[in-house]
């Protein structure tokens, strides 16, 4: 068995191979650990589109992906993300199992985010609790919003919650509607009032209204001014 601390962290990321660790960079002072990722020269890439095997084109410029923090440190991932280039649908860059297309957050460090934002009371104290600036807590909003859209099923949707979450010194306010079961952020808008809640609520088809069995809602203003 390879006990290296590479092949360590390749199996505590869960890197499918080829993905290989290269390097686990430690910074106790900035109270960071880098750990950077590699698709090896030679193997063949997959096209994301349609899955065939095709050759690597180019390396994309090195990025960074937070990750879930280890101990007390911040954890980044650091890739070169090859290109590959499919005869079909030209030059594409390689899906990456640890994160969605254009995040700069893996999927377990979203999917987290939005458990610890669903927990709090107000936004910057998420932001604060996951050490990320609130727009970063809104952006991770809107792309779990967007998760949620693409995995609405008409008929997987029983229980939501109406929740309102302030930010900046507790002035503004966003109004969240969840699904209880699938924990999943189904929509974001603006405001804690009547409005907002009714615009959660509307943002669902009429078809999954009539599916939904109970709502829990937690909206201060919006419960005052109900009729
Ligand atoms: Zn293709």
């Amino acid at each position: 068995m390879d006990t290296s601390v590479n092949e360590h962290y390749r199996r505590l990321l869960q890197l499918p191979t080829p993905w290989r660790v290269t390097a686990v960079e430690e910074n106790l002072l900035g109270q960071r650990v880098t750990i950077r990722l590699t698709w090896p020269e030679g193997a063949a890439a997959v096209c994301p589109v349609c899955g065939q095997a095709c050759r690597v084109y180019d390396r994309m410029e090195e990025r960074g992906w937070r990750h879930l923090s280890i101990m007390q440190y911040l954890l980044e991932l650091r890739c070169a993300v090859p290109r590959c280039e499919c005869p079909e649908h030209g030059v594409k860059t390689v899906a990456v199992p640890w994160a969605e297309p254009g995040s700069r957050f893996t999927t377990m460090f979203e999917v987290f985010a939005v458990q610890v934002i669903a927990a709090c009371r107000s936004l910057s104290q998420a932001a604060e609790l996951l050490r990320l600036h609130w727009d970063a807590v809104q952006r991770i909003l809107e792309r779990a919003v967007q998760r949620g859209l693409a995995r609405r099923s008409p008929e997987g949707l029983r229980y939501v919650g109406l929740d309102e979450k302030s930010f900046g010194r507790g002035q503004d306010y966003v109004s969240l509607m969840t699904d209880l079961v699938g924990q999943r952020v189904l929509e974001v808008v603006p405001g804690r009032d009547i409005g907002s809640g009714l615009a959660l609520w509307e943002s669902l088809p009429e078809p999954q209204r009539q599916r939904i069995e109970a709502a829990a809602m937690d909206m201060g203003a919006a419960g005052a001014d109900r009729p």
